[in-house]
């Protein structure tokens, strides 16, 4: 089949590839991977480096992405690689030609000058000019908005109207995996871009900045480095949990940090754990991430989740019934992640097996999500379901009430986080509303006891037992 979106048709093949390689290996070479054009059968990604370029072309990822490309887009498919960061200063493309019999290396062809993304080695008075690594995909109107994002939605907004003049700097956005921390910073850099066109705005993960300062490190350049970086008026920052225990790393942010603090730009920041969970990371910039706003994203509710699934497929032209939506959104309760992977496989179901989207084929898929994820439990998976469980808000069970439902509903939630996941005390208490380990560990004991003897609390912790880990 031909389609003629890049991003749509990088979507499609990425459903494909990802069952069929290891989660570990799809997470490291695959989702790095930004689908850039589609022109013809010429289909065009940007991967983070060279070597990542190398993985890619090596056995036995270049068959599956051959095989893969071939099937979405054509047997004539083409593939172009521009890599965000090489390690010389000139960005190539390569291109891998399936027809050919192409299994080597790849050597630099087509040195490309416009698309130069390592601009801190370009000296020049001028106004910069970088790509500022946004998907416009990630935007604030494909955002869905509820309860759990509202209050760093909201901030974000505000950060993307005034950039730099807002009490939200650093915007510290926290949350588990999959609840949107990318598409959120990525969305306010967007903004900022459509507002102001004049500020120049760069989305940087922290991989990617631990990465090139090690380059820069290495070749003399920490100058040009930091000199780059003081020119940002936006600096997205992603997943800096990365830079915990890289103390290099870390100094270099701490000076282009308060540079940009003190000349009023604008600084946003994601990580998985709020600041004062960093461990590892030096105080001085703990203390600075706590400076302006700390925003967590919680898991959707249920109807959140309807309003994603019914935005997700009316994205992807499908239609589902009220029925399948409901379905859905009862048993996928993890991450928004999740439900656009279900999104997604329905979709591939649907196009390539001819199925329609029934229940029963809903049924299917999402006994294969929820299966391959019970063994992953998070934190956020629990206390999701310990909410919809109990008819709470997210909110309302971090809170600070001492309500008693609400009380034993974090109770039992903090219990079975202890035992079904590996989280530590401190990880618990912090992501229940700023409790202390020894919290954690008065509840965990309570609850036990009340297993004992109440027979109420026995059934809802086995009910709950019994959804998180339907094998147990
Ligand atoms: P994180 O960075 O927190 O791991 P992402 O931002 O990568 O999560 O989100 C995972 C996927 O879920 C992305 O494809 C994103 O577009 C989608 N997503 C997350 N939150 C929302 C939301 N509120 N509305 C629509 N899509 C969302
Ligand atoms: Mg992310």
């Amino acid at each position: 089949m031909v389609a003629n979106n890049h991003i749509e048709v990088w979507e499609r093949c990425l459903q494909i590839i990802k069952s069929n390689v290891p989660d570990a290996v799809f997470q490291k070479w695959f989702v790095p991977v930004k689908p850039v054009s589609l022109e013809g059968s010429t289909l065009t990604i940007e991967v983070p480096s060279d070597a990542h370029m190398v993985k890619l072309e090596e056995e036995p990822l270049i068959d599956i992405m051959a095989k893969t490309l071939k099937r979405v887009i054509g047997d004539s498919v083409r593939l172009v690689y521009t890599i965000r960061f090489p390690k010389t200063t000139i960005s190539y493309n390569h291109q891998t030609n399936f027809q050919a019999t192409n299994k080597s290396i790849p050597i630099p062809l087509n040195p490309r000058d416009k698309d130069v993304i390592n601009p801190f080695v370009i000296p020049g008075i001028q106004k910069l000019k970088i790509n500022p690594n946004l998907n416009p995909k990630y935007s604030f109107d494909n955002f869905v908005e509820g309860t759990c994002n509202r209050l760093a939605r909201t901030a974000g907004l505000q950060v993307a109207e005034n950039p730099g003049h807002n009490p939200f700097c650093p915007l510290f956005i926290y949350g588990g995996s999959g609840l949107g921390k990318t598409h959120l910073s990525q969305a306010i850099g967007l903004k900022v871009n459509q507002l102001h066109p004049d500020k120049i705005v760069l989305y940087v993960s922290a991989n990617a900045f631990q990465t090139q300062y090690m380059n820069a490190a290495s070749g003399n350049k920490i100058i040009d480095f930091m000199h780059f970086y003081e020119q940002i008026d936006v600096l997205i920052i992603d997943d800096v949990q990365e830079f915990v225990s890289k103390p290099g790393t870390q100094s270099a942010f701490f000076h282009i940090f308060n540079h940009l603090q003190q000349a009023g730009n604008q600084i946003i920041l994601t990580s998985d754990v709020p600041p004062g969970n960093l461990q590892g990371m030096e105080n001085r910039l703990v203390q600075r991430f706590r400076w302006g706003l700390s925003a967590e994203l919680l898991p959707p509710n249920y109807e959140t989740r309807v309003k994603i699934l019914k935005a997700k497929s009316a994205n992807e032209g499908i239609v589902l019934s009220d029925e399948v939506v409901d379905y859905l959104a009862t048993k996928i309760t993890g991450s928004v992640r999740e439900l656009e992977g279900t999104v997604l496989t329905l979709l591939a179901h649907s196009t390539f097996n001819r199925e329609d989207i029934t229940l029963e084929l809903a049924k299917k898929v999402t006994k294969q999500i929820v299966n391959i994820d019970s063994s992953e439990l998070s934190l956020e998976r629990i206390r999701t379901a310990v909410c919809d469980y109990f008819k709470i808000t997210p909110e309302l069970i971090v809170s600070k009430t001492r309500k008693r439902e609400i009380v034993q509903a974090r109770q039992i939630t903090m219990y079975l986080v202890r035992n079904l996941t590996k989280a530590s005390l401190a990880s618990i208490g912090s992501q229940m509303g700023g409790k202390d380990h020894a919290t954690v560990l008065h509840a965990c004991s309570t609850v036990s006891d009340l297993i004992d003897t109440d027979r109420n609390i026995r059934k809802y912790v086995s009910d709950l037992e019994r959804q998180l880990k339907p094998g147990k």
